[in-house]
């Protein structure tokens, strides 16, 4: 079995969003519209009660409010769910330009009950910079609730990805973290952004976003002495070991948020093991209240998925863990 019990959760409360990142699944990179299969719904507080009744909770000691497709804070009921999941430890990431400040502040006396409780604004660049790639998103709206989450007693971090067009920025941003209170200055490279990406705007426009100089990447090596020291020949799940799965915004429950972002493509061979069997089984909506641990523990897809490792499939197991390569890695705190 992936897994023996459950004690951490990746939560997606939604496959909402206010903005349009280019290299986000969500989007598409022509138009910037959402793809087709984005539907804009939601968790509600009934369901994460279905899912996690008290009796689950207790046996769990962190969520993760993130996802492949959405932001939890433009989750209708994600006050009142955090308020239920509290005090447990949560980690939110999100691009904080939505709702008003006293939602943030109110958010952040939930946050305040515990200490490790901490959320995760994404901040790339600064006033002139960060929208260039947070499209839709606005830098002194996000400081504000920010701030505002910070006033209610809530931990924040800043979190910074590199891109060409801010990486000059770095060392003013971080001195500005510090000045407003966040936590800590977070700074990533995704794989995404590994090379030049182009998109069009909503009027047809051709834009480019280009990657960082070769200067954050993990231990200055290049990006492919980096891959080529990595041990290929194992497959090491990162949430077997903690026991970690995945719920998404309509309730389907994926070991982890890769398997379930590859599930939205076609012609992987993670489709052909989920239609192998009926995928109504993983759904926790679809399946009495609290029986989340025993599905994760006992599903015949996830069996299968685990029973290939040993031929290094399926390819995300072997792309995501085959290599021990995260495709977002943190540079430095
Ligand atoms: S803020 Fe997050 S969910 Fe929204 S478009 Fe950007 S990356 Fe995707
Ligand atoms: S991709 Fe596969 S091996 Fe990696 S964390 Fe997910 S289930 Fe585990």
């Amino acid at each position: 079995m992936i897994f023996t019990d459950i004690k951490r959760v990746h939560l997606e409360l939604t496959d909402k969003c206010n903005a349009a990142c280019p290299m986000c699944m969500r989007t598409n990179a022509s138009g910037l519209k959402p793809q087709s299969f984005i539907k804009n719904s939601e968790l509600t507080l009934q369901n994460i009660k279905h899912i996690f009744p008290k009796k689950v909770l207790e046996n769990i000691n962190h969520f993760s409010f993130c996802g492949v497709l959405g932001d939890p804070a433009i989750a209708t009921e994600c006050l009142e769910i955090a308020e239920y999941i509290s005090p447990i430890q949560i980690e939110m990431d999100t691009n904080g330009s939505l709702r008003k400040t006293d939602w943030w502040y109110n958010l952040g006396k939930i946050f305040s009950k515990n200490k490790k409780s901490v959320i995760n604004f994404h901040l790339d660049g600064l006033e002139d910079t960060h929208h260039l790639y947070r499209i839709k998103t606005n830098f002194n709206k996000i400081i504000k609730n920010a701030q505002a989450f910070m006033k209610g007693g809530g931990k924040a971090n800043w979190e910074f990805i590199v891109f060409g067009h801010n990486e000059h920025q770095i060392d003013e941003a971080e001195k500005r973290s510090k000045e407003l209170g966040f936590k800590s200055f977070i700074l990533k490279r995704s794989k995404r952004n590994d090379k030049i990406r182009s998109y069009t705007d909503k009027e047809g426009k051709e834009h480019k976003i280009y990657p960082p100089s070769n200067n954050y990447l993990p231990n200055k090596k290049t990006e492919k002495e980096y891959l080529n020291s990595q041990d290929k020949k194992i497959i090491d799940c990162k949430v077997s070991k903690n026991n970690r799965v995945y719920v998404q915004y309509d309730g389907m429950l994926h070991p982890c948020c890769y398997i379930a972002a590859d599930t939205w493509k076609t012609g992987l061979d993670i489709n052909l093991i989920y239609n192998m069997y009926d995928t109504n089984t993983l759904n926790l909506l679809k399946n009495p209240s609290g029986s989340i641990v025993d599905i994760a523990k006992n599903n015949e897809i996830f069996m299968e998925i685990k029973n290939e490792w040993k031929n290094f499939n399926p390819s995300t197991c072997d792309r995501v863990c085959g290599k021990k390569y995260n495709s977002v890695r943190e540079i430095r705190k």
